[in-house]
């Protein structure tokens, strides 16, 4: 399972209801992970109020380094520090190396934790992958802003999952040896050979992609191909679109339609909309399950 916070969800300057750009996923197995996607000014304190321990943050992945987007790291490493915080902290992005670098060298920090950087690749059209675990992966593509920027994607491993049916049609009983078997594909259970396509069923992993501040391209349709959620720049309505760094609402829900999400959540808004159902509205007429973000909105995605 995973639930995704929206800790902040305005564009450039921020308003009273609105907080800069800021997505923590939790994501649940046999443990819990906690991933923060971009980290604007006062993220720590939507942490809190949102209940999520901003201890418990292994990653940060971060789209570009426009302040919006990367201001609240300098104090939330900050309170990690005075925290006692021992494990490490990775923060992915395009040039990260450099930014991290800079931003630990900017105060007397003292840090008593390990603050990793890891570059992404921000140009072309491939797709990279940034970080794996036993359980998910994430994978990052160069996207089209003013300065180099990158899109996120969540993907969940798809797993073998016991089929009851299956287990009582075999006479064959639960017990530890199952969690062996989705791990080696096949066991000697009691004298017969059982292979894991006798009793299980292959669980598809979700997918959650996030755009980062972008116009619509090419690139986001790929990496969002089927994906459970695409989390999108909408800083706009079409007819307020005067510059060529952002999306619109209709733009972004044209790509969710292409790369044929499930679902669409309109993000980085601008403060100059106050009401979001003409927002929404909009998305709808193009693809109908739209969504504009608001701050501590939360979604939870199951298989
Ligand atoms: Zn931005």
């Amino acid at each position: 399972m995973i639930i995704i916070t929206f800790l902040g969800t305005v564009s450039g300057i921020p308003s009273l209801k609105r907080n800069h750009p800021a997505i923590a996923l939790e994501y649940f197995t046999d443990y819990r992970d906690v991933l923060l996607f971009d980290c604007g000014e006062g993220t720590q304190k939507q942490l809190m109020k949102s209940g999520i321990s901003f201890m418990q943050i292994s990653k940060i992945f971060i789209t570009h380094w426009h302040a919006d987007h990367f201001a609240g790291l300098i104090p939330l490493i900050q309170t990690m520090n005075l925290e006692n915080r021992k494990n490490p902290l990775t923060i992915y992005g395009p040039e990260a190396e450099k930014f991290v670098s800079d931003i630990v060298d900017l105060g007397y920090f003292g840090l008593r934790f390990p603050v990793r950087a890891v570059n992404v690749p921000f140009e072309g059209s491939e797709i990279s992958l940034v970080d794996e675990t036993e359980d998910y992966k994430v994978t990052s593509i160069p996207v089209f802003h003013s300065v180099p920027t990158v899109a996120f994607c969540f993907q969940e491993k798809d797993k073998w999952n016991i089929d009851e049916n299956k287990l009582k049609k075999l006479k064959i009983k639960r017990g530890p040896w199952l969690k062996k078997l989705k791990k080696t594909g096949k066991i000697e259970w009691k004298g017969k050979k059982v292979k894991i396509e006798d009793v299980g069923y292959v669980k598809k992993g979700l997918k959650v992609v996030y755009s980062g501040d972008t116009r619509p391209c090419r690139n986001i349709v790929k990496i969002s191909k089927n994906a459970d959620l695409l989390i999108h720049d909408g800083t706009f309505l079409e007819e307020d679109v005067g510059e060529k760094a952002h999306a619109d609402v209709k733009e972004a829900a044209k790509l969710a339609k292409k790369a044929n999400v499930k679902q669409l959540i309109l993000t980085h808004i601008s403060r100059r909309y106050t009401d979001l159902k003409e927002l929404e509205d909009e998305a709808k007429k193009v693809f109908k399950n739209s969504k504009v973000a608001y701050d501590f909105m939360k979604v939870k995605l199951k298989t």
